[in-house]
């Protein structure tokens, strides 16, 4: 970037947060969470709609803390990986709602690697200010784990770009303004090498966007049909038929999140309070599967601590980090089983229930814990990468 035309992008940071020690730092962050951050929505056992989390998302923008991990000249944090990893530790203990994150995430990162000057100053400063809100076109009907396979297609005509496809599984598509998208534009050529990286407007003429209505009753993903949608040339994010090049780059540092002890360590939390509600925290046979799965997030968290420290000091992390991925979610799953089990016939109730003491929805965190076995890669795809690039087993 040429320092004399770089415009300005988002909210000039208050100070440089990495001449903080990272135990200053994370005490400023957890007091401003702490304060700040609605006790209403902490831990919610769904993800938010934008409508509900807007008023915490623009106030973070306002204060220059939407992008932690972007660089304080594209109007990010610029926080050193450490500082990152605080940032992320913290909104966790918090119990902050993610938003729909995917321009900060992806989008940004994208374009500040891969896109041009012109892209980079049309789509940024709407991702810092929340103006754009991104949803992720990637996975089809007929590509999921093997997403190279997948067929909407995109045929170049005059100055746009004719898309023509399904997707699907597309998160909170119904909050998005824009969405990125990987589509086919070399039909002929190898699975990988004719898919280009796009970005469209989701109110185009010849979108439809239809929520799906999953097992909690919830509607957080969609299907998003593209029909003859024109988008013009110049949203082509780096060259034409190198998509899946700009797609991989952003498999990076934040697999580490995938693995992360908080998940479970929420659901002790829920599986606990329950056991008291339920008059069997002393019992001993329930005692024994709690300490087991204690003993297993303690051990989880540990190992989550050696792969946070490889990060803080800048290395890349290398492809065991899969065996975190299985580990964390596949242990939430166990967590979330023993809930519904000792809440007994309250475990197929939905909603909140009353014991006494406290409300609490056994159901919600069972839900919670089915879809990180399959987001971010499957745990049969991690334990593959595992097989054939941990233990070279053979494919
Ligand atoms: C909560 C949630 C949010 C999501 N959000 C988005 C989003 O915003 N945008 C987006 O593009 N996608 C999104 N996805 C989709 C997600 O990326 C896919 O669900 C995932 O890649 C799996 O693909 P699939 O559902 O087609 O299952 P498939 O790939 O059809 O897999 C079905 C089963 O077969 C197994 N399997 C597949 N291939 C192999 C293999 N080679 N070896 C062994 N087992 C295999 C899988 O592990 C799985 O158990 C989301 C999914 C979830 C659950």
């Amino acid at each position: 970037m040429n320092a004399s035309t770089t415009p300005q992008y988002g909210v000039p940071q208050a100070q440089d947060w990495n001449a903080l020690s990272d135990d200053a730092f994370r005490a400023l962050i957890r007091d401003d969470f702490e304060t700040h951050y609605p006790v209403a929505q902490r831990f919610a056992p769904r993800r938010l709609r934008w409508s509900e989390n807007h008023d915490w998302y623009l106030r973070m923008s306002a204060k220059g803390w939407i992008a932690p991990a972007w660089p304080v000249a594209f109007g990010g944090m610029g926080l050193a990986p450490s500082k990152l990893l605080i940032f992320f530790e913290e909104q966790e203990r918090c119990g902050i709602a993610r938003f729909q994150d995917h321009g900060v995430q992806m989008v940004g990162p994208v374009l500040m690697k891969f896109g041009t000057e012109a892209q980079r100053e049309r789509f940024l400063p709407p991702i810092l200010s929340c103006e754009h809100i991104w949803c992720q076109g990637y996975s089809e009907p007929n590509a999921g784990s093997d997403l190279a396979s997948l067929s909407t297609r995109a045929v170049r005509d005059g100055d746009d770009f004719v898309i023509t496809g399904q997707k699907i599984w597309t998160t909170l598509a119904h909050d998005a303004t824009h969405m990125f998208a990987l589509v086919r534009t070399d039909p002929d050529a190898k699975k990988q090498e004719g898919i280009s990286f796009m970005l469209l407007d989701i109110h185009s003429p010849g979108v439809r966007v239809r929520p799906i209505r999953d097992i909690a009753g919830t509607e957080e993903f969609c299907e998003v049909f593209l029909d003859g949608v024109r988008t013009h040339h110049t949203n082509l994010v780096g060259e034409l038929n190198r998509g899946w090049t700009v797609a991989k780059s952003l498999l990076g540092f934040e697999r580490i999140f995938l693995g992360s002890p908080k998940m479970p360590e929420y659901g002790l939390l829920v599986l606990r309070s329950l056991a008291r509600a339920r008059g069997v925290i002393d019992d001993p046979v329930f005692r024994d599967k709690l300490v087991g799965l204690e003993l297993d997030v303690a051990h989880l968290a540990d190992s989550y601590g050696q792969y946070a420290a490889t990060v803080a000091r800048g290395e890349n992390l290398g492809p065991d980090v899969s065996m975190l991925k299985i580990w964390a979610s596949e242990t939430f799953q166990r967590i979330a089983d023993l809930i519904v089990e000792t809440a007994g016939p309250f475990g197929a109730l939905a909603g909140d229930v009353d014991f006494g003491q406290e409300s609490l929805n056994p159901l919600a965190t069972f839900y919670k814990a089915r879809v990180p076995t399959i987001y971010g890669g499957s745990s049969e795809i991690q334990r593959n990468i595992l097989a054939r690039q941990v233990l070279d087993l053979p494919g």
